[in-house]
């Protein structure tokens, strides 16, 4: 047979995977696979190492022959230990038969699951603009449609700005606080409008809490709280994970609790799907409900304060009052997008993201300050070069 016979077999490919754009993502990882010894600026999980409790839970859980399937809800101790950990943190009645539990395969695991239980092709969901990666994504592989509500300058995405984005397709909200890629903490106030705002248009509020543990003490609420749209409100659905909060992103291991006749269809779709989160990692967690990141916290409130005090007299950079990136603005006298300030700083060794990954706008960069004090320091001294426009190509 004549090769112009053969069937080209990648036609067989569906339209969901061809459209789906990850130039973006790639080109991050491309650049700093070419780079000997970068300044890596650009990584989107803590620099420390799990704690001991947690490393020796799995490894217990593995070494006792707890490898197999579990629910495709989750081990019930993990299930308990979550309910007792939403009681303490958001007021919820772990024994309220309305609000129900499932133990997921990370963050996205949670994500995926939800859009799947909410959209029919057609509909739409309310996404932040700028965004965590995967949520545009979630349109085409729901069939839904992802609705970005445009939150620049100040990375806000209060009710006022979605409200005119609700139609009667709409499904679901999807809020994010801290934020990826900005750390941009709503205040208790705005969270508790969006979701009476959700509440009134009869649209399901989710919220992505992946960072809930990294909120600096200045945007915390009254009484040291962590805002969140679900404190005393379980008809949200909430979003947690356990990577990001204890060094272990590779686990793959989260949670979402919310209304029951939305987190038992999840947990259908689980069975067919994932089946359940990893067993021995699900033991593995259990420990870290209990822990303190005090330390951790403040080590990147430091970082933060350190980058705003370097950055600000050079652009517009909002201050994160959590997570552990900062979304700065590329001056617009260097006449640079975001993805050409990016291969610029790559010239000098500094890994950071271009805007345009997370956003439709290409105007911005996203920095990680997860890393050692010295890595930052020297990140910082080139960026304020670049920044002022005095750093020269180093050929
Ligand atoms: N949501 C946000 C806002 C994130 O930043 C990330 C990870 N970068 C995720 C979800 C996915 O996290 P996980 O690794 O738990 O799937």
């Amino acid at each position: 047979m004549s090769s112009t016979n053969r069937p080209v077999l990648n036609d067989l490919l569906s339209r969901r995977v061809v459209d789906m754009d990850a130039s973006g993502i790639r080109r991050a990882f491309e650049l700093g696979a070419s780079l000997e010894n970068p300044i890596n600026l650009s990584i989107g999980q803590p620099h420390f190492p799990v704690p001991q409790t947690l490393k020796e839970a799995a490894i217990d859980a593995i070494r006792d022959d707890r490898n197999g399937y579990s629910l495709s809800g989750g081990i019930a101790p993990l299930q308990d230990a979550v309910r007792n950990h939403l009681q303490r943190v958001l007021g919820w009645d772990p024994n309220d038969p309305e609000t129900d539990v499932i133990i997921t395969a990370g963050t996205s695991g949670a994500l995926l699951l939800s859009a799947l239980a909410l959209l029919d092709p057609g509909d739409e969901a309310i996404i932040p603009d700028p965004w965590f990666v995967i949520y545009p994504q979630l349109g085409p592989l729901t069939g839904g449609r992802m609705v970005a509500c445009d939150t620049y300058p100040d990375f806000r995405m209060t009710a006022e700005r979605v409200a005119p984005l609700i139609t009667d397709r709409t499904k679901f909200v999807l809020v994010n606080s801290p934020g990826n890629p900005t750390g941009t903490v709503l205040n208790q106030s705005e969270l508790d409008e969006l979701r009476a705002l959700c509440r009134s248009r009869g649209v399901q509020l989710v919220t992505d809490e992946i960072y809930d543990e990294f909120v600096f003490p200045d945007a915390l609420g009254e009484g040291g709280t962590v805002p969140s749209p679900a404190r005393a409100a379980p008809d949200v659905l909430v979003i947690r994970g356990f990577g990001k909060t204890y060094g272990c992103t590779g686990w793959r291991m989260g949670y979402a609790a919310g209304p029951s006749w939305l987190v038992a269809e999840m947990r259908k779709l689980q069975q067919f799907t994932f089946v359940c989160a990893p067993t021995p990692l699900q033991w593995g967690v259990i420990p870290s409900l209990e822990l303190s990141l005090d330390a951790e916290l403040e080590g990147y409130r430091r970082r933060r304060d350190r980058v705003i005090e370097a950055l600000s007299p050079y652009t517009e950079i909002s201050n994160p009052g959590g997570a552990f990136y900062c979304f700065f603005r590329v001056p617009e006298h260097l006449g640079l997008t975001g993805e050409a300030f990016v291969e610029k700083a790559v010239e000098h060794r500094v890994l950071l993201v271009a805007g345009g990954v997370f956003s439709t706008r290409d105007t911005h960069v996203r920095l990680s300050f997860a890393v050692p004090e010295p890595v930052l320091e020297e990140g910082l001294q080139v960026l304020c070069e670049l920044l002022a426009g005095a750093a020269t190509s180093s050929s």
